[in-house]
């Protein structure tokens, strides 16, 4: 899917939002839902999305709903590194299928890293086990200030 194209309410993190499929829950205010990414790219990779967005990337949200979306993507970051110490964080997100983009609504990755430890490559990967997903998110919304 390009850049151009409707935003089509059947994609995983919509069903996430409403509740259908399960999530390793990190962190959930007014404006966004963390998570664990279940094929994550390091270890406490953890995804951020706008919760009420029909944007299917950065170019279609409305720019009212920027700044909770960048303030918890900041917040939940924070609390990333206070939980699992890493030396580097990466923080990105995709727009449109050639650049990556697998998941057609709008959501910032954030990817710890540490020295000398390669980052698996993205939505590649093998998926985590389910469990480790959940401790790493308790230990990861334990954090949050
Ligand atoms: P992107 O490729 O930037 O659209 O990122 C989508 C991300 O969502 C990838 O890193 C996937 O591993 C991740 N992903 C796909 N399905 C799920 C799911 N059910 N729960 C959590 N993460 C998912």
């Amino acid at each position: 899917m390009s850049l151009d194209g409707t935003y089509d309410d059947g994609n995983i993190f919509a069903k996430i939002l409403r509740g259908e499929m399960p999530c390793a829950r990190v962190f959930e205010d007014d404006h966004v839902l963390a998570f664990m990414d279940v094929f994550p790219q390091a270890r406490g990779h953890t995804l951020v999305i706008p919760k009420r967005s029909q944007a299917r990337n950065l170019l279609e949200e409305e720019p009212q709903n920027l700044t909770g979306l960048i303030l918890g993507v900041q917040r939940v970051a924070k609390a990333v590194r206070a939980a699992l110490q890493p030396e580097g964080l990466v923080i990105t997100q995709f727009n449109g299928a050639p650049a990556g983009q697998t998941v057609f609504h709008l959501h910032v990755h954030i990817i710890p890293r540490w020295e000398g430890q390669a980052m698996g490559r993205h939505a590649s990967g093998g998926m985590a086990d389910m469990d480790e997903l959940k401790r790493l998110a308790e230990q990861i919304a334990a954090k949050i200030s």
